[in-house]
């Protein structure tokens, strides 16, 4: 690390991107909108995967895989699907090039190799897998399908930002097929527990749980749930979503169950996704103008070692302890790396760590190999202690958990904080400028109404909290009456 990352006070925008690629996460691709995940970037994903992926499992679902291009046909035949899809859609139309014949260095698009029918690259795939469920389902024995779908998807995206929303995209996809209604409204909502459960326990960031409006919905959805964290610059960012789907899709595509009684019946949907934009959340949440911060239960490398040294003899005194401190630190399940490169000084690699978020630091010098102590420092608040040698497991084992807990509680207090009740629309618009976060408000409950606010102020309806209490209100814009306050934010 060279220069000083811009703060997060001069340029929060600017501060964010710095970090992304200072940090290796990710980096702008040569494609548009389209991001190249780094190997740090990469490792933070897999352990996001390895336990969504546990999850899933242990509620039942198993993964499978379908095509990344939908047939055109299969893609508009669920109507309101295809239509909130259609502006975003990459669709391949040819299938080979050729040379040109102006200019032999060249290739062209070969008219003669035109698609019968355009493929669309999927923004999502409940077109080609209710298709493939169609083949699957004939009596209710066939039910449930519980399915999840690790993936790339596409969506044509004008104003990108790295991993925050890209053009190309990893997440997973569950696809789920049920009996009745209540069973299908049940697997949404599980799942977007399953997510606040993920995203609070693992990743440390605190979540509201809801359900969107209708102009937020989920295109072809009768009901999305969603989880919302908040953002250090008081923007809100949807964090995951599940979508009960209704019998939507099982129209579009005839998928029937013969049911216990005997009866011909349309199944019922869910489809829920998080997706590489999760990876954001966590920068934009607990990150500062130091670098990254990473929660130990995330983090590719939790413990770092490194050897203050003069002279060959010093070091190799050093690795003795210190290889011996990383074995045992290994054993109790903590990742370490020892890093005692001589290409680099003790204050680069300190820099470097604090850069890329490591959540715990140890440094041996010669005056701790005369102690037997090491230096112990926290990345979360930079604090740092004298530990003796011995008692560096135990110590490391508790901090995992307390860092853990210090990074949920620190985002809590900011996101409780920065939840603000308003009783009319100048308010409403004061604390949007002045202080951002979360607004309570009442809402008339029409779409006419969120559309007015969002076109004066950009902020939208994040959610409709599951839990928020029942109350007699006027909305903030027409007074008309509202039951029940829900949730404006500026949102990514
Ligand atoms: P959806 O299918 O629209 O409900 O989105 C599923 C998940 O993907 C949600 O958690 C979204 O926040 C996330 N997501 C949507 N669009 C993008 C994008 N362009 N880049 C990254 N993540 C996205």
């Amino acid at each position: 690390m060279s220069k000083k990352l811009t703060t997060r006070k001069e340029d929060y925008s600017r501060w964010y991107n710095e970090l992304v690629v200072t940090a290796d996460l990710a980096e702008n691709s040569a494609v548009r909108g389209c991001m190249v995940i780094k190997p740090y970037g990469y490792a933070i994903w897999e352990k996001m995967q390895a336990e969504l992926d546990r999850m899933f499992k242990a509620t039942g679902h198993q993964n499978a895989y379908f095509p990344l291009f939908v047939p055109k046909s299969l893609f508009e035949a669920e109507e309101k699907n295809a239509e909130g899809f259609a502006k975003e859609c990459a669709v391949v139309t040819h299938y080979r090039l050729k040379t040109d014949p102006d200019n032999p260095s060249k290739l062209i698009v070969d008219p003669e190799a035109k698609l019968e029918e355009e493929l669309i690259v999927r923004p999502t795939s409940e077109a080609i897998i209710w298709n493939t469920y169609k083949g699957w389902v004939q009596s209710y024995r066939d039910l449930p399908i519980l399915i999840n779908q690790w993936a790339n998807v596409v969506r044509w995206e004008m104003r990108t930002r790295l991993f925050l929303r890209t053009a190309e995209f990893l997440w997973q996809e569950g696809h789920t097929a049920h009996e009745t209604k209540l069973e299908a409204i049940a697997e949404a909502e599980q799942m977007n527990n399953i997510y606040a459960e993920f995203v609070e326990n693992f990743m440390a960031i605190p979540v509201i749980k809801g359900v969107k409006s209708e102009n937020e919905r989920f295109a072809g959805a009768l009901e999305t749930y969603c989880i919302e964290a908040l953002m250090q610059d008081g923007k809100a960012l949807q964090a995951g979503t599940s979508h009960f789907l209704g019998q939507n899709f099982a129209k579009a595509f005839d998928v029937k169950f013969t049911s216990k009684e005997g009866k011909q019946e349309y199944v019922w949907a869910t489809s829920w996704g998080v997706s590489t934009r999760l990876i954001g959340a966590l920068i934009m949440t607990h990150s500062d103008d130091q670098g990254l911060v990473l929660p130990p239960n995330l983090a590719p490398i939790q413990v770092v070692i490194v050897p203050i040294y003069k002279g060959e003899e010093q070091l190799e005194q050093i690795s003795v302890v210190a290889n011996e401190m990383a074995e045992k630190l290994r054993e109790v399940g903590i990742s370490v790396k020892f890093d005692n490169r001589d290409t680099y000084k003790p204050g680069w690699k300190f820099a470097q760590y604090e850069l890329q978020g490591v959540p715990v630091r140890i440094a041996i010098g010669p005056k701790d190999l005369e102690k037997g102590s090491v230096e112990l420092a926290r990345r979360d608040t930079l604090s740092k202690e004298v530990v003796p040698q011995d008692m560096v497991v135990e110590k490391v084992k508790g901090l995992m958990i307390e860092i853990q807990e210090n990074l949920f509680e620190r985002a809590k207090n900011y996101r409780d904080s920065h939840i603000t009740e308003v009783e009319n629309f100048e308010e409403f618009k004061e604390v949007l400028e002045t202080k951002g976060g979360f607004i309570s408000a009442h809402w008339d409950g029409t779409s006419e109404t969120e559309l007015k606010i969002k076109d004066k102020t950009k902020a939208t309806i994040r959610l409709i909290p599951i839990d928020g209490k029942m109350e007699d209100g006027k909305c903030i814009l027409t007074g008309n009456p509202s039951s029940q306050r829900v949730l404006f934010a500026k949102a990514y």
